[in-house]
């Protein structure tokens, strides 16, 4: 890591170094650090997308790095972000600078992504070009793969960003190069059933354009010269080498900030790129301070997710039975129970629009997490030792509660009844007390700790994403 002015001011003083030497070494070390590659990073605009890229860009940051992410114009506008900040940040267009239109097809968005989006990216790299720090390489969205086009144009290095699991990832990737079909039981994953694939595969026809979308991931990915997964190599050692044997995977995850984990970082406290508000974060967490330890059940579906009707009130009566902090969007609240928010207690349960997930994961008050299973969501929970009450609604979602279940073990699947096809109220009550003070339940957190040791482990120096890490760094992308 390189000397903040303090730090080296220090050093002279040891060393009794003149003023003149000192500038000197200084500015040897900012040439140096000019020289170490600038990485321009492209997220997918969505906020489960937009935070593991900015999170990586930090670290970059910290090995020395420079790092600019490029936001679409329309989620610069809505995030506002801090220009302080240790991320440079840029804009780009996607086509749709007001917002995307909910009535248009996602095939004209991704087709004005790549049109508006290579031009944007390009002028960017342009600008770069004869300054002190062009733009070495390009770390994308795998959704976005015409990006790596960009890059070899310029002759830059390529790197896809994938922002779900190993396990998901090769699940897409088999599928993929089957034309699109999967067949059960999948021999690498013979404990996989129907319910436990992402939706697109498990139901096809329910969003034939996002299934295009995920299976064009895979067209270049082996060209690249890395191919990052937001995950750690422990969590995945079987997913990430069936990986490796078809590209060049670095694992360099989990992309939560250094304050959590393994606290090499200092100035990386927080996700600070936030599409919602999240003004109600002090509230949450004096509110949080109030409870007993373990009490709290925390219910969250991340930023997309949305509950028909009668799943909103099956899961509000179940919750009921506990003390909870519930996050529901704007967009989800008029689904509440009539009279749900006015008669709640609220000394013992809070509703909340929107919290800081990883403040709220880290209060000793929550007893466990009652998530949607988004990947961010899940590697969070394990990075933080919860353990989860898994209420997939769809693309990876279920695979990851398959995982969170039966394959890590910290946590448990809500039935859904086969009729309705929601979860019922009993069942989702069923599962939080198996959870909180269920036979399982000491087991349960146990293996949610051993996974949290084992992300601050990889993250810690000489860990399997701290070495993956200085890869990038290292043989990335050098000036010339
Ligand atoms: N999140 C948050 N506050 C909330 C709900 C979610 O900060 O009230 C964050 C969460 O920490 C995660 C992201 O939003 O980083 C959601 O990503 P995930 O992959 O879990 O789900 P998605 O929104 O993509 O479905």
């Amino acid at each position: 890591m390189l000397l903040s002015n303090q730090e080296l001011q220090k050093s002279i003083n040891i060393h009794n170094i003149s003023q003149g030497i000192f500038i000197r070494l200084k500015q040897n070390i900012l040439r140096e650090m000019e020289k170490r590659g600038h990485v321009l990073a492209v997220p997918y605009p969505a906020q489960g997308h937009i935070t593991p890229i900015h999170q990586f860009c930090k670290r970059l940051n910290s090995k020395g790095l420079q790092t600019t992410l490029a936001l679409t114009t329309f989620i610069f506008n809505s995030i506002k972000p801090d220009p302080s900040g240790p991320v440079s940040i840029a804009t780009i267009s996607d086509g749709y600078d007001q917002g995307f239109d909910s009535s248009g097809s996602i095939q004209d968005y991704v087709q004005s992504f790549k049109t508006f989006g290579s031009k944007t990216i390009t002028d960017i790299i342009r600008k770069h070009e004869t300054s002190d720090n062009p733009i070495t390489c390009i770390v994308y969205d795998s959704f976005l793969p015409w990006a790596f086009n960009v890059a070899r144009e310029f002759g830059i290095a390529a790197a896809p960003f994938f922002t779900q699991s190993c396990a998901v990832n090769y699940v897409y990737y088999l599928s993929y190069i089957s034309n699109g079909s999967l067949n059960l039981p999948i021999e690498e994953f013979h404990f996989l059933e129907l319910q436990d694939l992402p939706s697109f595969l498990s139901a096809p026809e329910s969003y034939p354009a996002y299934l295009e979308m995920v299976l064009q991931q895979f067209t270049n990915f082996q060209k690249a010269d890395f191919v990052l997964v937001n995950t750690f190599q422990e969590l995945e050692l079987h997913e990430q080498e069936l990986l490796s044997n078809v590209c060049p995977v670095l694992t360099i995850g989990p992309t939560v900030p250094s304050m959590y984990l393994d606290q090499r970082n200092i100035s990386d406290t927080n996700c600070d790129l936030n599409i919602f508000d999240s003004k109600d974060a002090a509230f949450c967490t004096s509110w949080l301070n109030t409870r007993p330890q373990g009490s709290v059940v925390y219910v969250a579906f991340g930023s997309i997710a949305k509950l028909n009707n009668v799943q909103m009130e099956e899961l509000a009566s179940a919750i009921s039975n506990f003390s909870f902090l519930w996050v529901v969007r704007d967009s989800e609240e008029e689904k509440l129970p009539s009279g749900f928010l006015e008669t709640l207690d609220k000394d013992k349960s809070l509703v909340l629009k929107w919290s800081p997930q990883l403040e709220v994961l880290s209060n000793k008050a929550i007893g466990c997490f009652l998530t949607h299973c988004g990947w961010n969501s899940t590697l969070e929970a394990l990075a933080i030792g919860v353990p989860m009450v898994a209420m997939p609604q769809w693309i990876d979602q279920p695979m990851d509660a398959k995982y969170i279940q039966d394959v890590w073990k910290a946590g448990v699947r809500v039935k859904i009844d086969n009729e309705s096809r929601i979860a019922k109220r009993e069942e989702i009550e069923f599962s939080i007390k198996e959870v909180m003070e269920g036979e399982k339940s000491k087991e349960m957190k146990e293996n949610a700790k051993k996974w949290r040791e084992l992300a601050v482990k990889s993250l810690s120096e000489g860990g399997s994403t701290d070495i993956n890490i200085d890869t990038f760094v290292s043989k990335g992308f050098l000036q010339n």
